[in-house]
């Protein structure tokens, strides 16, 4: 018995290699740990409000490590929570990936070679995509977003040239 709707338009078997069904469903669901370190964590908090709106593409934000495979790192890293940056990283589950936001995170802003700062967040963990700017606006924010999903969708597939 044919099932009446939109079903009636698609094919009896959809075909996909496993790998792209994966980096799919991680892509467009990348929940972020809610922790922010200085002025561009509220940039970060105003990507999640309504005017751009993160839960639109799949990102909402998480409260615990356990539970997010996103770190956004939203300002300067200091020498004191260096170390607490890292143990979150290392508590989040596999694939993880981490976001520089702004200056600060990417190589210590306005403080860089300043005695208390770590020049660079991926002086301590790996990032995967940096944002530029003191601050960087919400849309900066979520452009890089898009960027790392187009990243997510690439894990483990070879694309033809
Ligand atoms: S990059 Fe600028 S806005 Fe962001 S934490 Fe550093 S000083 Fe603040």
């Amino acid at each position: 018995m044919r099932i009446p709707g939109v079903w009636q338009w698609l094919p009896g078997i959809v075909t996909a290699r496993l790998q792209e069904l994966v980096n799919w469903g991680r892509a467009n669901s990348l929940w972020y740990l809610l922790f922010g370190l200085a002025c561009c964590a509220i940039e970060m908090m105003a990507a999640g409000g309504t005017r751009t709106d993160l839960d639109r593409i799949g990102s909402v934000f998480r409260a615990s490590p356990r539970q997010a495979d996103l770190m956004i790192v939203s300002g300067t890293v200091t020498e004191k929570m260096a170390p607490v940056v890292k143990t979150l990283y290392d508590q989040m589950a596999e694939p993880k990936f981490v976001v520089s936001m702004g200056a600060c995170a990417t190589n210590g802003g306005p403080y860089y070679q300043g005695y208390n700062v770590v020049d660079g967040v991926d002086k301590i963990i790996p990032v995967d995509v940096y944002v530029a700017g003191c601050p960087p606006r919400p849309e900066a924010l979520v452009h890089a977003i898009l960027k790392l999903q187009d990243k997510v969708r690439r894990i483990g597939v070879a694309h033809e040239a």
